[in-house]
């Protein structure tokens, strides 16, 4: 009875052995995926994959990772409102900012990431979608370009980075918080004076696979690093004793959760 809300289920690392993961994924209770692409070229691929499986369902959301922006081109943001125009996504994601990574942090590369930020959000607005945010080191910049386009229809910041301040800020502009695999480690000390700051109506939870193993599963077998939508449990499993709620009560919760941040109806096979 868990939403992955955010995971690379289209790629490479996943290709021998997808349908397996799919049915793992499932057996422990994922039974919807949101599949987020990065760069246009894969999207295709994506939304094919997207419609290969049903359990647990797949559910694209389509957009442009500020972290490729040197590759981005704008005719792409044309394509993107040609799918939009087709209903072919339930989000706009990833989009946002990053002055994290050196090189895209120079003047130029910056200064096109907030357009394609901009631009992709305007669209979401148009369109009446969500958004799912890759932010890191440039908060304050996504909050001016929220702010100014009175962007209101909301979405999640995925693998929350930020501190206490931004997340009550992101709440208050109708955000929820992605919350992945680094709250299995106890080292993470700002996510988890945010995750105790925030009422767990703020929160979801998603794995970011292949990326950003949790810690249990990274401990069977160090060599192994690839994470799978299937090790989400864990997640949720810190997040639950972090909340000091039942398993049951966080599903339920993070269910409903998911679905107004994502603007869906799903429907659980136990509640
Ligand atoms: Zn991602």
């Amino acid at each position: 009875m868990w939403i992955d809300t955010h995971c690379h289920f289209d790629v490479e690392e996943f290709a021998h052995d997808r349908t397996q993961v799919a049915a793992d994924a499932y057996a422990q209770g994922v039974e919807a995926i949101a599949v987020i692409a990065y760069l246009a070229k894969y999207w295709p691929q994506l939304l094919s994959v997207c419609q290969q499986f049903k359990q647990p369902q797949l559910l694209p959301v389509l957009g442009l990772h500020p972290c490729y922006i040197s590759e981005h081109q704008n005719s792409e943001l044309a394509q993107l409102e040609q799918h939009l125009q087709n209903n072919d996504c339930i989000a706009i994601g990833e989009i946002g900012l990053d002055t994290y990574v050196a090189e895209i942090k120079q003047p130029e590369f910056y200064q096109k990431q907030q357009q394609f930020f901009a631009e992709q959000l305007a669209l979401a607005k148009q369109y009446q979608k969500p958004v799912v945010l890759h932010v890191r080191k440039a908060h304050a910049d996504v909050f001016k370009i929220i702010k100014q386009q009175k962007f209101s229809e909301g979405g999640i910041v995925h693998a929350f980075s930020g501190g206490v301040e931004e997340a009550k800020t992101y709440a208050k502009l109708g955000f929820k918080l992605g919350i992945g695999g680094s709250v299995t480690y106890p080292q993470a000390k700002r996510l988890h004076s945010v995750v105790n700051a925030m009422p767990i109506e703020s929160l979801v939870i998603e794995t970011d696979a292949p990326d950003m193993i949790p810690m249990p599963h990274r401990q069977e077998n160090a060599k192994y690093t690839r994470n799978s939508p299937a090790y989400l449990p864990s997640v949720a499993h810190a997040l639950a004793q972090a909340k000091q709620l039942s398993s049951e009560q966080l599903a339920q919760i993070l269910w409903k959760n998911s679905c107004q941040a994502l603007h869906l109806s799903l429907k659980s096979r136990d509640f």
